[in-house]
């Protein structure tokens, strides 16, 4: 028997109801913020990552999937998606449209991870970038839209972890200190962080491994380091987001795992998710354009939401919510109840009914149906019903059973009651 790759999973009703509600959720989030949908494709040029995401990555260099097209080409699956969004955004001159550039995108993306609990390999972003702008009042902007559609997705006690890891000038200062300081330690850290000390030495610092955390709390931090227009930048960040009301913490030691982030990173995590908590993460990305070797400027910040995480999050903290809901099963008896049911079971569905019509001829066959199904109502259906114009109307929850006109019943389900 074929099962499901190592990695993907299937994912099934009722359970994706809570997928349908998160997403509902977020674009109606994104629409009220003006932020519009753009889909990029789910493959692109390898350089595309290798460059965007960063050639020492632990994402390029161990997680992509990559192939070579009939032509020779190499193509790789989206790990990520704002690499794509930045090239479509120079490919298309989005700059020369008025103002800032508001974008949302949601969709699967692919990294060969070692399978754990809430990681797949086939998992499932959504995210918004906001293009155009240095200023710190759309990093403010991104970061109150993150919360906002986190908090309507239904999930409570969340955190905001901020930091700033500087730009190209003052990291590059704290980089050779933090190179300096590894020196002394490194050998006393895990394997990848060795890697690391001598590559990218700001990635020791998102390792995750328990045993390595105090050597790299004692490490020098960024923030004491960031030169006067990052100083600038994260203060006015931080009275921006205290002016909303949006609480936050510092994490002198946030970095994000990609190369392009430049100032603002920022994480949101929660409790039910355990040691890899991390729900949300994003950050400012002003030399992401550069670095695909546009000449157009493109200064950003964004964020992604590991929905599979958020979902596993909600599945926790409110068991059973979401789940699909079908309001009334009709059960006919005999072949003119069939007719006049098929009818009124598209009326009450335009007014927004959930309506399943049985196929099962016998009531008491029927009724078990209906209540596996999980009905809220039941409707018989048979030729005294209809030659009374009277609708048995039964709640499945109490067994109570009304008996009503057409009109009647169809003002019951009208929108709105
Ligand atoms: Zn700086
Ligand atoms: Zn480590």
């Amino acid at each position: 028997m074929i099962r499901a790759v190592k990695g993907t999973r299937d994912l099934l009703p009722p359970a994706t109801g809570v997928w349908n509600h998160v997403e509902e959720v977020a674009r109606k989030v994104f629409r009220v913020h003006h932020y519009q949908e753009i889909r990029t494709p789910l493959f692109e040029e390898t350089l595309l990552f290798a460059r965007g995401v960063g050639e020492e990555t632990d994402i390029v260099t161990k997680e992509m999937y990559t192939f070579e097209d009939r032509d020779g080409a190499s193509l790789t699956l989206r790990p990520e998606a704002t690499a794509s969004v930045i090239r479509a955004f120079i490919e298309h001159r989005l700059d020369q449209r008025a103002g800032l550039t508001r974008l949302y995108y949601l969709g699967p993306m692919f990294r060969r991870e070692r399978p754990q609990k809430g990681r797949y390999r086939q998992f499932y972003q959504i995210g918004a970038e906001a293009i155009g702008s240095e200023s710190p009042a759309v990093d403010a902007e991104i970061i109150e839209l993150a919360v906002e559609v986190l908090s309507q997705a239904g999930l409570e006690d969340s955190q905001v972890l901020l930091n700033s890891v500087g730009c190209p000038e003052c990291r590059g200062a704290y980089v050779s200190q933090l190179r300096e300081a590894l020196r002394e330690v490194a050998a006393s850290l895990c394997g990848d962080c060795q890697r690391r000390a001598q590559t990218n030495p700001l990635r020791v610092l998102d390792c995750k491994v328990p045993e390595d955390q105090p050597v790299i709390a004692a490490l020098p931090s960024i923030v004491d380091r960031l030169c006067a227009q990052c100083t600038a930048h994260f203060d006015t960040v931080r009275r921006y987001l205290t002016d909303r009301g949006i609480a936050f913490e510092l994490r002198p030691r946030l970095v994000r795992g990609l190369d392009y982030y430049m100032r603002t990173t920022f994480e949101i995590v929660h409790g039910a998710l355990g040691a890899q908590n991390s729900v949300l993460g994003g950050g400012r990305y002003d030399g992401l354009a550069e670095a695909l070797g546009s000449q157009v400027r493109a200064p950003g910040i964004g964020f992604s939401i590991g929905e599979d995480r958020l979902v596993m999050a909600l599945e926790e903290t409110q068991p059973g919510a979401h789940q699909p809901v079908l309001d009334v099963f009709i059960v006919p008896l005999g072949a003119p109840a069939f007719a006049e049911a098929a009818r009124l079971a598209r009326e009450l569905r335009r007014r927004g009914a959930a309506v399943e019509l049985s196929v099962e001829g016998r009531l008491k066959r029927a009724l078990e149906v209906a209540n596996k199904a999980g009905a809220r109502h039941a409707l018989i259906l048979g030729e005294n019903e209809l030659a009374a114009n009277r609708y048995a109307l039964k709640n499945m929850a109490t067994g109570e059973q009304e008996s009503l006109s057409r009109e009647q019943l169809l003002a019951t389900f009208e929108p709105g009651t």
